[in-house]
């Protein structure tokens, strides 16, 4: 078993916050922007808000921060809540309840799932938590049994398997538990860019550790993003994200389980169990946050060779993945955004196009 490879350092850290820049020149007044650190699954999610009213940007940013807790509460994949039981009424055969946008985001989780050709599944909670990350901290030790590992993916536990009636949720197969981890994000930044924009905030960004949303820009400049490089401190490029524009990224670097000097990811490849290996990097620019979320992560499980149809598939088209040995592989409509970091990019990128959508007819209808 040959773990992430990585032949360069990989850096940890939260970069992704420092790096949000606001293009050059800023005028030497009054900061007309208001900035809120909110805390979202154990992620620090940095609020700013440009060009309102100090009392009114207050107010909608203790609006986003009592969202945030309830999601937070209502989602956890490990901590006690809504998500937590519904859990346990699975495993034991059962139904339960949830409230109209747990049963929402569910629904979606399965759809996104099938697009992604099993590659995006957050029924796979029981394997996340075998193999360590049900814990705020890195997991330490020993390696999950590797024969456990085989016998919980043996049970296949997929979102295809929940049951919907109305808002109660079901599942056929009692080996389901979900954990949303995988786009709850996205999902979560959705929501509050909404709530935003309902209390009238038009230019604000939410930054969720390198995960980002946007609405409207920043007075005359678009917020300009960097996508960090995975190997060392500093950015591969940057981006000016349009209005309502997202860019998500999947890391394997910043969680990882570490056993004798080997790091094995915390993206879990539901059809072995096993954590990915050899993309360390992959970033996505959408218009929706819990797409990008999901197909970030879906784009990490397909690997090198089976990204461009899954991204296809998951109706994304600006892809970028960097691989273990540094290797940049972009899509046009990624390449036409990215600005190379001072210098250059890293390596010479190279363009992937993307193949026609195969999966789509078939899951249209879920
Ligand atoms: P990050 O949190 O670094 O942005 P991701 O968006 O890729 O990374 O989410 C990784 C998380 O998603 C894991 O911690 C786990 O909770 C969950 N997960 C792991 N593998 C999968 C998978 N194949 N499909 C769906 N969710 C996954
Ligand atoms: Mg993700």
């Amino acid at each position: 078993m040959t773990p992430l490879g990585l032949r360069r350092t990989v850096i940890a850290g939260g970069l992704g916050i420092a790096l949000l820049c606001f293009g050059a020149g800023r005028a030497a007044q009054p900061d007309p922007d208001h900035h809120e650190t909110l805390y979202v699954f154990g992620t620090l999610v940095e609020l700013v808000i440009h060009g309102a009213e100090d009392s009114a940007a207050r107010e909608a940013s203790a609006e986003v921060g009592a969202l945030f807790q309830t999601l937070h509460r209502d989602w956890h994949a490990w901590e006690a809540g809504e998500l937590g039981e519904l859990n346990a009424a699975i495993a034991e055969g059962g139904a339960f309840r949830t409230d109209a946008r747990l049963a929402d985001l569910l629904r979606e989780g399965a759809a996104l799932s099938c697009l992604s050709g099993g590659r995006f599944d957050p029924a796979i909670g029981a394997l996340v938590a075998l193999w360590g990350f049900h814990e705020d901290s890195p997991p330490e030790g020993e390696m999950p049994d590797a024969a456990a590992v085989a016998a919980l993916a043996a049970r296949a536990p997929r979102m295809s398997d929940l049951r919907f009636d109305g808002d109660t949720v079901g599942s056929v197969n009692p080996a389901v538990q979900l954990d949303l981890g995988g786009y709850a994000k996205g999902a979560a930044l959705d929501l509050a860019g909404a709530l935003l924009q309902a209390r009238g905030i038009g230019d604000a960004v939410l930054n969720a550790g390198g995960d980002v949303n946007v609405i409207g820009s920043h007075g005359d400049r678009a917020w300009r993003v960097a996508i960090r490089d995975p190997f060392v401190w500093g950015a591969v490029g940057a981006i000016s994200l349009a209005p309502g524009e997202v860019l998500y990224t999947s890391g394997n670097y910043e969680r990882f389980f570490e056993h004798d000097g080997a790091r094995f990811a915390h993206i879990i490849d539901p059809r072995s169990g096993w954590p990915v290996q050899e993309i360390v990097s992959v970033s996505v620019l959408d218009t929706d946050g819990s797409r990008a979320d999901a197909a970030a992560t879906a784009l990490s499980v397909a690997g090198r060779h089976e990204w461009p149809q899954v991204a296809a598939d998951m109706g994304v088209d600006s892809v970028l993945m960097i691989a273990d040995d540094g290797t940049m592989l972009a899509t046009p409509a990624m390449i036409a955004r990215l600005e190379p970091a001072a210098g250059g990019f890293p390596q010479a990128v190279e363009i992937v196009q993307l193949p026609p959508p195969s999966a789509g007819a078939r899951c249209a209808e879920d």
